[in-house]
């Protein structure tokens, strides 16, 4: 038997005691003493910023620079992160790009879901699964240019006892009860905290739906998406990862994206990356035409069957790439204040067509394997 490498303590210790502490002292504590108000109110804010600092500082400023944000920003972030207790900044986008540039392959994929949920949960982190190879930190030399992220870097373990003890503490001095608040808003919050967004890693890349590309494990859940601060559109993420936003559409649960969409309105954050929504819908129609064809493929009549499907698909492509071309020209004409009452009817009529001709798509895609 292959012989496994060391188990890293420190981290299977305060895993396994916060843990231990949470389904244990918490919930006898609430119990027979109770939590108050000002711990709920602590607990939850605290999970917030810790989470969030994660979810907007780590993952979409750091690890893939979708925007740009000012110094106070970054430093609620990186004090953010401390709390959250995920390592700096700078090893966690170094991790974060290894992940994503060599998604699902297990010898390089920090946290290859291919190798199970336990492992890409949380057992990747309790040995020394990948202690050689790319340490050196080289995929993230522009992060090293960051003064606050090497301040954060540097000083991560003052950092991680400020947040997480010293803290909780003085709060729980403030609101008269050290033990109830050091309970629910230090050892709760960062469990809590640890397992929702380690289930990025693990199960936004087992459970849910495929819309965007089946190149990879990542998937797309709604469910996820609430406990994860709204990364778990993670299927969209991994194909395109230089979005700000992982929820694309207005109504998906993703607060890490109305919030730094609200930092830009205060001119704490600018940049902000989105994909053009043409390479969107074109690759949401990809996935579709790839689905409707695996449906039909054990049909007598299949290949004439795909034959009307990529027919359609092409179609209903040329569609959308005019229909795009058309609505930029048209913003284009509206921000040069030029005349657009032909352009803007042109896309009236091209938007119609587009819809309809998705109407008949989707029924063509949603019956083909009844026929
Ligand atoms: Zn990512
Ligand atoms: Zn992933």
């Amino acid at each position: 038997m292959k012989n496994k490498p060391p188990v890293i303590w420190i981290n299977a210790t305060l895993f396994t005691l916060t843990f231990i502490a949470a389904i244990t002292l918490v919930p006898l504590y609430g119990i027979f003493i109770g939590f108050n108000a000002a711990e709920w109110l602590c607990f939850a804010l605290l999970m917030f910023i810790s989470g969030l600092s994660i979810t907007a500082g780590y993952h979409r400023l750091w690890a893939h620079k979708t925007y740009q944000a000012s110094s106070p920003v970054k430093i609620i972030y990186a004090l953010g992160g401390a709390l959250a207790l995920q390592n700096s900044a700078l090893h966690w986008s170094s991790d974060h790009r290894q992940h994503h540039k060599y998604v699902d392959i297990n010898e390089k994929d920090p946290y290859s879901a291919k190798m199970g949920f336990w492992y890409s949960h949380i057992g990747w982190m309790l040995r020394e699964y990948h202690s050689q190879g790319y340490h050196d930190y080289k995929n993230v030399r522009d992060l090293q240019n960051d003064k606050i992220v090497m301040w954060q870097h540097k000083h991560y373990l003052s950092l991680v006892l400020i947040m997480n003890i010293l803290l909780p503490l003085f709060l729980g001095f403030l609101s008269g009860n050290i033990l109830g608040m050091f309970l629910l808003a230090a050892v709760a919050r960062l469990v809590v905290v640890h397992h929702c967004t380690f289930f990025i890693n693990s199960l936004a890349h087992i459970w849910g739906k495929q819309p965007y590309t089946n190149k990879n494990t990542a998937r797309d859940n709604g469910v996820l998406a609430f406990l994860t601060y709204g990364e778990g559109y993670h299927n969209f993420h991994h194909i395109f990862e230089n979005d700000y936003r992982n929820g694309v559409k207005w109504w998906h649960y993703d607060p890490t994206k109305w919030l730094i969409s609200a930092l830009s309105r205060c001119g704490q954050t600018w940049d902000l990356k989105r994909v053009a929504e043409e390479r969107i819908e074109t690759a949401r129609l990809k996935m579709q035409l790839i689905n409707a064809s695996h449906k039909i493929s054990h049909l007598p009549n299949k290949e004439e069957l795909l034959l009307k499907l990529q027919y359609e698909y092409e179609h209903v492509k040329n569609h959308i790439v005019h229909y795009y071309q058309a609505h930029k020209a048209l913003l284009e004409a509206k921000s040069k204040r030029l005349c657009h009452q032909e352009l803007s009817n042109q896309v009236k009529i091209l938007k119609e067509n587009l819809s309809n001709q998705l109407k008949h798509w989707r029924v063509l895609t949603n019956n083909s394997y009844k026929t």
